[in-house]
């Protein structure tokens, strides 16, 4: 076993320098959400509502129709459950049904779908089981074949693309035992060398949390490249043969939902990676993982989408006949109003995934902020959903699907889909993450004009310089955010009794951007330090967002024919419970314990309350909170396990 990797220590700021180097600075394109935080509803952004070309549509109604026949067939969600591993004969059906290559171009051998049939796929699999839809997300969402298409040489695209459409299943490789939602701390690294076969990197280091990584045939890894005289470094995206020497997976991680998910811990021990596997430049994997999840992000919330119309499905099907109380708990309000929530949100969460993918698809606009929006509502929103539709069941809400049908009764597995919904808040960017990462953007405006204004280390000169440039931004844009269309009565009349939603949006757009203003100038440099502030300003913009997308919606069903008058129903239901959302939101920016929390952790860490801990016990023990060197194989699920 290879020595325990090193840990680099790493401050706060060179933390947030990695992240900020990592992101896109440049907007070539318009952004409606980006323009939603800065006070401006530009409507015409996403009305109307941009559909699909007609032989996309086609080929990917053709997809779905096999694919949903395959779900009902032979996956088989309540056996991945029990026997925690997806069978090898589901993996290998899904390979002949093409499925590893819904997103992969057509001339690799894979399908070519859309962003939004392919979100559809993932939803309709994942409806049938989530670990099998985490299993295709991650392999094209984040695994091998996204980063190539985006940065891949043609090489490495006629190399890699035929097989992952077909027969290989990949994996992404970014965390470690100590590196977490903060990449600066990457310690895996690739040291370049040049051997008999040529120029190569060896990579040395241990990768947690490796979903697919038990069964991949290709990853892709992040390492660290040191500096040196010929390179700068940096964190480096690689293709690597799962079965190069030197590779293990010594641990099959198990977890409160996903239970068949291939999720391990993979070393690294001196494994020799070709110089042409790397992708793009030395120094920019983070960069290249980040544009990877500018649509990769998609897919969870499309997961999230499907989720909810089982809720809504089950919550209609048993709140409609069981009985208590005289009568269908759905007709008692408590349980009626969460039937209403559930129908509502779920109305939102479809309209929001589909707009975003579709937005992808037309590529007009920049939507790597609806698609980031969309990740963490959807997860929120999916978990709100689900622990709502538990609530319905009652007690059988918190029976599991193999309980209930041993009794005799339907295999509803309610809280399965709670445990396997609550990952979805935690990876591919946690709540708290992507709510900086969004921040960031609804700030950057700001930022970027008075940035040495608030810098403490720049020049007077440089500080007049920016005073100067911000002047004129704010010369422009401040009037602007006074009035609007959303005063005036009568616009988006078309909308119907929509209308008024959108008007609103106008209007709290302006008041949201009003507010980041204001807060910008009382904190200055501090504002990235008041994340609770940043949060609701985050989560402001993402309801005003799953508004508008639920408008768009609902109007373009109503002019395609397509159940208008319920779709318009659900839309404005949906908004007025967002607006309550919202108004609460606007409330806490101000008034709230922000302050008092503060002092209350302090308590917390300086052992204050200790006392308050007496009378329990700890059945964790006193083991280390993090591993540096990992035990071997202990089990045979804990090996490599290879699908023919
Ligand atoms: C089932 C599963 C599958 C996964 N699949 C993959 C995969 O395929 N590939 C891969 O590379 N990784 C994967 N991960 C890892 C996952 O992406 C990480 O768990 C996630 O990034 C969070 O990192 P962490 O768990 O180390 O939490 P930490 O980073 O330690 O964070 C702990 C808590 O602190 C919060 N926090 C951290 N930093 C800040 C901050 N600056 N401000 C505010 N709050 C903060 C976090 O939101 C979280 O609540 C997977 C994890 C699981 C459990």
């Amino acid at each position: 076993m290879s020595a325990p990797t090193q840990r680099p220590k790493v401050t706060a700021h060179e933390a947030r320098q990695t992240a900020e180097a990592a992101r896109e600075r440049d907007w070539h394109k318009p952004s409606f959400a980006k323009e939603l935080f800065l006070g401006r509803f530009r409507l015409d952004l996403v009305h109307p509502h941009p559909l699909p070309a007609e032989e996309d549509a086609r080929r990917g109604d053709a997809f779905l129709a096999s694919l949903r026949t395959f779900c009902e067939t032979r996956i088989d969600g309540a056996r991945i459950e029990r026997e925690a591993r997806i069978p090898d004969e589901t993996i290998t059906g899904l390979k002949e049904l093409g499925a590893l290559g819904m997103k992969i171009d057509r001339k690799y051998g894979g399908l070519g779908l859309t962003q939004l049939y392919y979100n559809r796929a993932l939803a309709l699999v994942g409806s049938a089981s989530p670990a099998v839809g985490a299993l295709l997300s991650a392999h094209q969402s984040i695994g091998v074949p996204q980063p190539l298409k985006l940065f891949g040489t043609q090489e490495q695209k006629d190399a890699f693309l035929p097989r992952l459409a077909r027969t290989d299943i990949s994996a992404f490789l970014l965390t470690e035992p100590d590196v977490g939602s903060d990449p600066a701390r990457l310690a895996t690294t690739a040291v370049p060398v040049r051997d008999d076969e040529g120029d190569a990197y060896v990579l040395d280091g241990v990768k947690l949390w490796t979903t697919n990584g038990v069964v991949a045939d290709l990853l892709v890894v992040m390492a660290r490249v040191p500096a040196s005289d010929g390179g700068r470094g940096g964190i480096t995206a690689f293709v690597v043969e799962a079965d190069s020497p030197g590779i293990t997976v010594e641990h099959r991680n198990a977890f409160m939902g996903l239970r068949g998910l291939e999720n391990g811990l993979t070393r690294f021990h001196r494994v020799r990676v070709p110089a042409e596997n790397r992708i793009g430049p030395e120094g920019a994997g983070l960069k290249i993982a980040l544009t990877t999840l500018n649509t990769g992000r998609l897919s969870l919330p499309a997961a999230c989408a499907g989720a909810g119309k089982w809720c809504l499905k089950i919550a209609r099907e048993w709140a409609g006949v069981r009985e208590q109380w005289g009568g269908p708990v759905a007709r008692h309000e408590a349980v009626g109003t969460k039937i209403s929530f559930i129908a509502a949100t779920t109305f939102a969460l479809e309209a929001v995934v589909d707009l975003a993918s579709q937005m992808a698809d037309e590529d007009r606009n920049d939507i790597r902020i609806e698609a980031a929006l969309a990740k963490l509502y959807g997860s929120e929103m999916a978990w709100l959903i689900a622990d709502e539709l538990v609530q319905i069941r009652g007690g059988r809400g918190y029976e599991t699907a193999d309980s209930l049908a041993a009794r005799g009764e339907r295999a509803v597995p309610a809280e399965q889909l709670l445990r396997d919904l609550r990952i979805n808040r935690i990876f591919e960017g946690s709540t708290e993450i992507m709510h900086l990462l969004i921040a960031r953007e609804a700030v950057d405006a700001h930022l970027s004009v008075a940035g040495d204004l608030i810098d403490p280390g720049k020049s007077f000169a440089d500080k007049a310089k920016a005073g100067a440039r911000a002047g004129g931004f704010y010369a422009r844009w401040l009037p602007g955010l006074v009035t609007g269309s959303g005063q005036l009565p009568h616009s988006y009349g078309e909308f119907g009794v929509l209308a008024g939603h959108l008007r609103y949006v106008e209007r709290t757009s302006r008041k949201l951007a009003r507010s980041t203003f204001y807060a910008m100038s009382r904190w200055q440099g501090r504002m990235e330090l008041k994340q609770a502030f940043l949060g609701r300003i985050v989560d402001i913009g993402a309801e005003l967002f799953a508004m508008s997308a639920a408008c768009v919606r609902a109007e373009l069903l109503r002019t395609t024919g397509d159940h208008g008058p319920e779709a318009h129903q659900l839309a404005d239901a949906f908004c007025h419970q967002a607006r309550l959302r919202i108004e609460e939101l606007f409330g806490r920016l101000w008034s709230n314990t922000d302050d008092l929390d503060r002092r209350v952790v302090d308590g917390v860490l300086a052992g204050r309350y200790a006392w308050l801990e007496a009378g329990i016990v700890d059945p964790s023990g006193e083991g280390p909170w993090i591993a540096d060197a990992t035990p071997g194989p202990s089990t045979e699920q804990d090996v490599h396990r290879r699908i023919p």
